[in-house]
């Protein structure tokens, strides 16, 4: 039989028991959070930046990826996948290592981002002069990807802004705009000039006119492609750099899509 002194023994026991079980969850708490600060997991881990890095990219782009309009219209999507299948094979860049998406957006823009992916919107597509134009301006952007300019940097911070993102509970639209920021902040001039030069030569090994590079930087510096560095005078230097290229004669020049294919491109943006 069970008295209450014995009761309330049991009873106190049973509380201890929990108190002691709480200071130890708190303690052992506040150690484990002390020492994720301390530690290089990474290191620990055998962890290599780059694996944290495509993991987090493919997380990023599933968020980023919710803000634009994937056009599912083949009549866009298969001339954009020939050219950029035929950049890729003229200059030897694995194709399958850069994932191209054309939004439907009016707005005039092509951009690259974490994870090799490349976004290009209707609104470019249709300002167009030709196909080694829109080569010209896709070729921009898989050159600061070859280049490594998107990945540099980018990913502690990006790492650093999925955390903040997450425990603050913000959405996806801060997020992609976070990193847009993060990538034209670590683009500089000198990174435009080199993915600028990189493009024509893509243009060249591919048959086509490498001075497009240079009409494409004039024609489209009043929309801001191209990132930050837009004025006029730039545009101008820009295209004067490319012009000054002295390319070897590599003609005729080609004509990758049919007329008929590029026509059906344009109108498809519209
Ligand atoms: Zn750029």
């Amino acid at each position: 039989m069970v008295s209450l002194w014995n009761y309330n023994r049991h009873g106190m026991q049973k509380m201890n028991k929990i108190l002691k079980e709480a200071v130890i969850s708190v303690l052992l708490f506040c150690t484990v959070f002390y020492a994720t600060l301390q530690v290089d997991w990474l290191r620990v881990l055998h962890l290599t930046p780059t694996i944290v890095g495509d993991k987090l990219s493919e997380w990023t782009w599933e968020m980023m990826s919710s803000n634009i309009k994937e056009v599912e219209d083949d009549e866009v999507r298969l001339p954009i996948d020939t050219l950029m299948r035929e950049m890729c094979v003229a200059n030897g860049i694995d194709t399958a290592s850069i994932n191209i998406v054309v939004s439907k957006t009016s707005e005039v823009n092509a951009f690259a981002t974490v994870g090799k992916h490349l976004v290009v919107y209707t609104g470019l597509i249709k300002k167009m002069d030709n196909e080694a134009q829109l080569c010209a301006v896709i070729g921009h952007e898989v050159a600061h990807l070859q280049l490594g300019h998107i990945q540099s940097g980018i990913r502690r911070q990006a790492l650093i802004s999925v955390i903040m993102i997450l425990v603050s509970g913000n959405g996806s639209g801060q997020l992609s705009e976070i990193i847009g920021d993060m990538i034209s902040n670590s683009i500089t001039r000198t990174k435009e000039n080199d993915a600028d030069a990189q493009s024509a030569r893509y243009l060249h090994a591919m048959h086509l006119n490498p001075l497009e590079m240079a009409n494409a930087l004039e024609k489209l510096d009043s929309y801001g492609v191209f990132s930050f560095l837009s004025d006029h005078d730039d545009s101008k230097k820009r295209a004067d750099r490319i012009r000054n290229m002295n390319f070897s004669d590599n003609g005729p020049y080609r004509q990758v899509l049919s007329p008929g294919t590029w026509e059906r491109l344009q109108r498809s943006c519209k």
